[in-house]
């Protein structure tokens, strides 16, 4: 299996296809379905949607809401060194697996 999820929730990801090409947002869910891994990231592939009158809005009207994006349309953003990277790994003195920017190197889980 190629392109494993590696992404996390509350992960920065700079959008690099698609219609919003270049805006960064913070990961809110990750959707993970065997080949084909979506996010939910903020502000990103909003899409308008109508929403039926309730309670607290008596009018209803549309509102504005994530849509999943691709896996694929997305980099992770390294926080260190601020730019759209792979992401590596590296094994910890104790044993645990964590993941590092390919381009500084620097860890990236904190
Ligand atoms: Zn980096």
């Amino acid at each position: 299996m190629k392109d494993k999820c590696h992404i996390k929730k509350d992960d920065k990801v700079k959008v690099i296809a698609g219609k919003d090409k270049g805006k960064i947002g913070k990961v809110l869910k990750v959707i993970r379905k065997d080949e084909d891994n979506r996010l939910l990231v903020e502000n990103i592939n909003l899409v308008k949607r109508h929403s039926k009158p309730t309670a607290q809005n008596k009018q209803g009207g549309i509102v504005e809401r994530e849509a999943p994006i691709r896996l694929s349309n997305v980099m992770l953003m390294c926080s260190k060194c601020m730019t759209p990277t792979r992401i590596g790994f590296r094994r910890l003195d104790d044993g645990k697996k964590t993941r590092i920017c390919k381009k500084c190197s620097e860890i990236i889980d904190a």
